[in-house]
């Protein structure tokens, strides 16, 4: 399954937000086997959220667009895709029944647009907030609080498939520039994709469907690069 994020908010184009969100979903997309095509990061406004939103719809098997809920001026998402889907925005009345049962708020207590959705559109009940998500077509529409987003995430997870890759990671104790040879190596020797990540280390991520093809690679290319061995930093699993 081919997917595309969108991001919304200036503060993640502004940088007083680091984006989490989409590296969270990208991590769990990624776990799930779903492929995680395209990410895009847009402002506050609705043309632009709009037409992202149609351009990944047409291109991907599911978007899943985070952020811009509820009932602040620069709360837009819902408009937005409502505009993609040439649909109007009315209030949902199942999701004013749920936010009664399970939040304690009372219709009149709800800010006036908190539970407008696109009309037709699946709701997401927000475990952790307020506002409400929504599925139309492929289209996922989750908060931007990440505490929220998760939640939200973990009840339609199942929904994103795919063929999960086996991963292993060796962290190497030599600079980039020194292991090209054994990267090329091992890419001609088996079917893996290797991926090599500089920072402290260079990370490198060997990875394949094939479970054994992976297993069999790392240990071709562990026995041939210096490999750094801690406690703290395991060279065999995790990312950073
Ligand atoms: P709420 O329903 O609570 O209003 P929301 O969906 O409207 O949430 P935003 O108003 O866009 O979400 O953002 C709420 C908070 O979540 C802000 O502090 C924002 O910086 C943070 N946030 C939004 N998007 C992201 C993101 N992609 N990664 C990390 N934090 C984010
Ligand atoms: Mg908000």
């Amino acid at each position: 399954m081919r997917v595309g994020l969108v991001s919304v908010g200036d503060e993640l184009l502004a940088g007083d937000t680091v984006n989490t969100n989409a590296a969270w979903l990208g991590n769990r997309l990624t776990e799930r086997g779903a492929t995680v095509e395209r990410c895009v990061v847009v402002p506050d406004r609705i043309e632009t959220i709009a037409e992202v939103i149609s351009e990944l719809h047409d291109r991907y098997d599911a978007v899943l667009v985070t952020g811009g809920l509820g009932p602040t001026h620069d709360d837009l998402t819902m408009d937005a895709v409502a505009r993609a889907f040439d649909r109007e925005l009315e209030e949902s009345d199942e999701a004013i029944e749920w936010l009664a049962e399970h939040g304690g708020y009372e219709r009149a207590d709800l800010a006036a647009g908190t539970a407008d959705l696109p009309t037709g559109a699946r709701v997401l009940h927000n475990e952790a907030g307020v506002a409400p998500g929504c599925v139309v077509e492929s289209v996922y529409v989750f908060p931007g609080v990440p505490a929220e987003m998760h939640a939200m995430f973990e009840t339609v997870a199942e929904e994103f498939t795919g063929t999960i890759a086996h991963v292993e990671w060796i962290r190497a104790a030599e600079p980039e520039s020194a292991l090209l040879d054994r990267i090329a190596a091992v890419r001609e020797r088996f079917d893996v994709t290797v991926g090599s990540y500089p920072g402290e280390h260079v990370r490198l991520k060997v990875q394949s469907v094939d479970p054994e093809e992976a297993t069999t690679a790392a240990a071709w290319l562990r026995d041939r690069v210096d490999v750094v061995e801690s406690a703290d930093e395991p060279s065999e699993s995790g990312p950073n």
